[in-house]
């Protein structure tokens, strides 16, 4: 036993005297829960449920929200007035940074004109400029896979519309798009894997392309690998007098585009030629005329705004105030940013509006939690979870020195919702046998809502934040706290795609996030003692 566990197990005594009838009694397999509490809870969640309209706002109102873009801020302006409403207190903008420019798009068109006329179905890459009113000119093919191949091109893109990618090649979908875990599914995944195979702490290797290899992938890795590729291949472009870049997009196909920016929020990198991602049919189409000596010309008008403004990014934070215990915390939240070529629907609409319905939820009941509550709607995640990473790093504890702050040991846990609309079916214990077992109690009288156990009963530490805002957390020895997801369409469809849309949310999946996200923050919020830690990371090595 550590000395913080000694220290708050004897602050819980006192405190289950003064609590007795709201804290229930604990034993060492998991708690006993508040079975009125839970009753109330899932009937603000399903009866009265705002979780859409919170939606509706974030995703159909507000738009696609790229980190510090107007409609980024706009979304929460209107996000801490919901909160407000909600009888939330402490609510505002934390600022962190500098982040960099801010961007959006305000035109896209793009059609081939010859040989054929079609409209063209795409958007532009983010942090890539405009063509300053319509271009029409000829195609041209020219795949750059690293920088070897500028050479070859040199003298020859001038005023061209360049497709910078191999045509993709494309197969049937036989398979349903959509994907609902079976029940032996979410069992296989709770199972630990062979250690002596991945490693403790192992994660599965990112699709990242390599050093040097310029792929549509590239255009999505935030590695600084593909950043120095980016920013070379944009110079070479913008050299050369490109009038447009074309790219197929790195995943998708039937009318979905994936693709995510082309330039950069830095505004001392480079800057590239208009670029945009278009269907890879249509894409493949242009490639193909090409291949028979038919030289297409195509039409692109694409206007886009970089907002310099105020290269501050911004978290969004609120709190419902505990009775008791108020300066030891429960958070929830999600990442408030998003990519452009949708609204940010599932990713991570989704997880922000589930994060706000659970607190709605909460504030709503005046159900007496003796630890506060706050909510945080994070910024720049996708970008590399510079929102998350920056508060944990302010409020708890430097990863480089691990000095900590008086708030960490008051940090009780974070719960996190970012892997699109999917029901929860799961939920991560961090390796953590205690955090396992009173997780296993919270879950017992909700397993007809489809969160059927716990995975990740044995795990390693968290040695590199990445995926998504909770591994800020456990990356500095704080439980933070991810679900596990019916997929749905997230990777087939909607995450960073233009059909990142309203319609792709499955309004029962994310009224069983919100309420259960409720129900954990509320368990959380008024136990007895904290939660069981993970273990605190050594300083870094220097
Ligand atoms: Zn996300």
């Amino acid at each position: 036993m550590n000395l913080r566990r000694f220290r708050l197990i004897g602050a819980a005594c006192a405190a289950t005297v003064l609590l007795t009838p709201i804290t229930p009694a604990q034993n060492h397999g998991g708690d006993k829960v508040d079975l009125a509490a839970l009753t109330r809870i899932k009937n603000e969640a399903f009866q009265h449920s705002q979780v859409m309209e919170n939606l509706f706002y974030i995703s159909e109102v507000y738009g696609p929200r790229v980190n510090n873009s107007r409609n980024h801020r706009a979304a929460a302006e209107w996000a801490m007035q919901q909160m407000k409403t909600w009888g939330l207190q402490n609510v505002h903008l934390e600022k962190w940074g500098p982040f960099g420019d801010g961007w959006q798009i305000k035109k896209y068109y793009g059609a081939l004109e010859s040989p054929a006329y079609a409209s063209l179905i795409g958007f532009p890459l983010a942090w890539t400029p405009g063509t300053n009113g319509p271009i029409t000119a000829e195609a041209i093919l020219a795949p750059l896979h690293s920088e070897a191949d500028f050479a070859q091109y040199k003298g020859k893109l001038k005023g061209k519309i360049v497709l910078i990618f191999d045509p993709r090649e494309l197969s049937l979908h036989s398979e349903a798009e959509a994907h609902r875990l079976t029940d032996e599914e979410v069992a296989a995944r709770a199972k630990t894997p062979d250690p002596s195979h991945t490693g403790f702490g192992g994660r599965p290797g990112t699709d990242a392309p390599r050093p040097g290899e310029y792929t549509p992938s590239t255009l999505t890795t935030a590695a600084p690998s593909g950043r120095l590729l980016r920013n070379q291949v944009n110079s070479f472009l913008h050299e050369e007098g490109v009038a447009v870049a074309l790219t197929p997009g790195y995943n998708g196909d039937g009318g979905t585009v994936f693709a995510t920016f082309g330039g950069s929020q830095d505004p001392k990198d480079p800057v590239g030629p208009p670029m945009a991602a278009i269907t890879p049919e249509q894409y493949n189409r242009i490639c193909r005329l090409l291949q028979h000596g038919i030289t297409p010309k195509l039409t692109f008008d694409i206007e886009t705004e970089y907002q310099k403004d105020d290269p501050m990014g911004f978290n969004v934070i609120g709190e419902i105030p505990g009775t008791t215990k108020s300066d030891e915390v429960v958070m929830v939240g999600g990442h408030f940013d998003s990519w452009q070529g949708g609204t940010g629907a599932t990713d991570n609409g989704t997880g922000s509006a589930v994060a706000m319905e659970a607190v709605r939820i909460l504030a709503t009941l005046h159900q007496p939690m003796a630890r506060t509550v706050r909510v945080a709607l994070w910024g720049g995640e996708e970008e590399g979870l510079f929102g998350s990473l920056a508060y944990v790093q302010k409020h708890f504890a430097p990863r480089d020195t691990m000095k900590k702050t008086p708030e960490y040991d008051k940090l009780d846990v974070y719960f996190n919702d970012d892997s699109g609309s999917g029901k929860f079916r799961a939920v991560s214990a961090l390796g953590n046998a205690e955090l396992a077992a009173i997780f296993q109690s919270w879950i017992a009288p909700i397993k007809d809502l489809g969160l059927e156990t716990v995975v990740g009963l044995t795990a390693g530490p968290t040695t590199q934040p990445g995926g998504t805002d909770s591994t800020s957390f456990s990356w500095i020895g704080l439980d933070g706290i991810g679900f596990m997801q019916d997929p749905l369409e997230y990777g087939s469809r909607t995450h960073h795609s233009n059909m990142d849309l309203y319609d792709r949310v499955q309004k029962g999946d994310v009224m069983q996030g919100s309420m259960i996200e409720a129900w954990f923050a509320y368990n959380a919020a008024t136990r007895t003692e904290m939660l069981p830690r993970i273990e605190t990371p050594a300083p870094s090595a220097k």
